[in-house]
């Protein structure tokens, strides 16, 4: 993992919701946004509770109409986690939205009408004391209102070489953007360059951090279904973190946005940018030597550790005892699976043997049990006391480690230049 890349913090919240801080020092923070309506107060509020609760730092509302910035009163008294209202083609909505008391604004300064009103909204912003975030999305890059102005830049961008040009136009826009509010004197902001183009969104936003020193927010636009904007998201921004860059993440799925909030936490515990929420869960593939139904088991574990442990216990369900013990060492509770049983372990040692039918419940009851010892301080996270040992020999043929010992293995020599 390299260093971060520096660069300036904003903060965005107030004592009511927490302050979440974005860039310098601060954690990698994860964005999402609602897909429901922002009008219909009752939904909206349930959705960003439902988010908040499933880890996201920062929820963002459209507020294309009128009629949404006149709910968000309500939405912010019933809601504690910062609301970033976002604006397109319309700046009273961004000037409603303030007054209102949001937390922050996403503003495209492409789609608003001139630059006076782009001013109108910074100094809204600064007299209320919270910061924008400056999004440069690839479809909006050229403005709409000239057609075929947009036409012939595009024709030009595709004739050619279509990433280094969009490269090049994103970056100049965005140098164009920020020099509105540099103009201003107003630095209180973040900016994003997304694309659905996972390669163009480590090429952006590298050179954007290059550039700039203002916090950064990553996102692929448009990923698509969760199925496959997974790999679309992480191949970008996992990329950009492991190589320090990156501030605030949103994925983005045609798809419930929990799946957002929970596959960017994963992300960012992955790559040690936060401290782990909640159980980690290791499984088995399975393969021709399963003998239980371990899909089913692993989705059950998964949901029921996601809603009773707070610890970030390592939880293992392992398929067999042939490489179950391997790879679920260093797990503080594990299962092996065997002929319609499972053997339950906590930090290597055995505590149960039970029928397929009974391996959910014992194996939460062993979490459980062992984040209550956790808390009274009476165990420690990671500690293994024995070595897990496989609960049926592999066989006659063992595993080799005598016979390697024992110096009766002869070396082996490995031809790399094929043949
Ligand atoms: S743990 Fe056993 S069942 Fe699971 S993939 Fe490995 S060998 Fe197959």
């Amino acid at each position: 993992m390299r260093t971060r890349h520096q660069t300036r913090q904003i903060a965005v919240g107030n004592e009511r919701t927490g302050i979440i801080r974005i860039g310098g020092d601060a954690p990698v923070s994860v964005q999402t946004m609602t897909a429901g309506c922002t009008h219909d107060i009752d939904a909206c509020v349930t959705e960003i509770n439902r988010l908040a609760a499933a880890g996201a730092d920062i929820v963002r509302v459209a507020v294309p109409e009128r009629k949404d910035t006149a709910a968000l009163p309500e939405i912010l008294a019933q809601t504690r986690v910062p609301i970033v209202a976002d604006v397109h083609f319309h700046y009273q909505r961004a000037l409603e939205s303030v007054a209102a008391g949001v937390h922050k604004i996403r503003l495209n300064p492409g789609n608003i009408q001139d630059r006076a009103q782009v001013n109108e909204v910074i100094d809204a912003c600064r007299d209320a004391g919270i910061p924008i975030r400056i999004g440069v999305n690839e479809g909006s890059i050229i403005e709409r209102r000239d057609k075929q102005l947009r036409q012939r830049e595009l024709g030009r961008v595709f004739s050619n070489h279509k990433h280094g040009h969009l490269l090049a136009i994103m970056i100049a826009k965005l140098e164009e953007y920020v020099d509105l509010f540099a103009a201003r004197d107003f630095h209180d902001i973040c900016i994003s360059a997304k694309s659905m183009d996972p390669s163009l969104v480590i090429d952006v936003y590298t050179e954007i951090a290059a550039r700039f020193d203002y916090p950064l927010h990553l996102g692929v636009t448009h990923a698509g279904p969760k199925e496959t904007g997974t790999i679309r998201s992480v191949v970008a921004l996992g990329t950009l973190l492991a190589n320090g860059i990156g501030d605030t993440i949103r994925i983005s799925y045609a798809s419930d946005p929990v799946h957002e909030v929970e596959d960017g936490l994963e992300m960012l515990y992955c790559l040690g940018l936060r401290t782990r929420r909640g159980a980690e869960l290791i499984a088995c593939p399975t393969c021709g030597r399963i003998q239980v139904d371990l899909f089913t088991l692993v989705q059950e574990v998964r949901a029921k550790l996601a809603s009773e442990i707070e610890l970030p216990m390592k939880v293992a369900v392992m398929g067999c005892v042939v490489n179950g013990p391997g790879e679920a060492e260093g797990a503080d509770v594990a299962v092996f699976a065997g002929d319609r049983r499972g053997i339950i372990y906590v930090q290597g040692r055995r505590v149960a043997n039970v029928p397929e039918a009974e391996i959910l419940d014992r194996l939460l009851e062993e979490c459980r049990g062992f984040q209550d010892r956790v808390r009274a301080g009476d165990a420690t996270l990671g500690e293994k006391h024995v070595e897990i040992i496989p609960p049926d020999p592999i066989g006659e043929l063992g595993s080799g480690a005598r016979r390697i010992a024992a110096g009766l293995v002869e070396q082996i020599t490995i031809n790399r230049t094929g043949g």
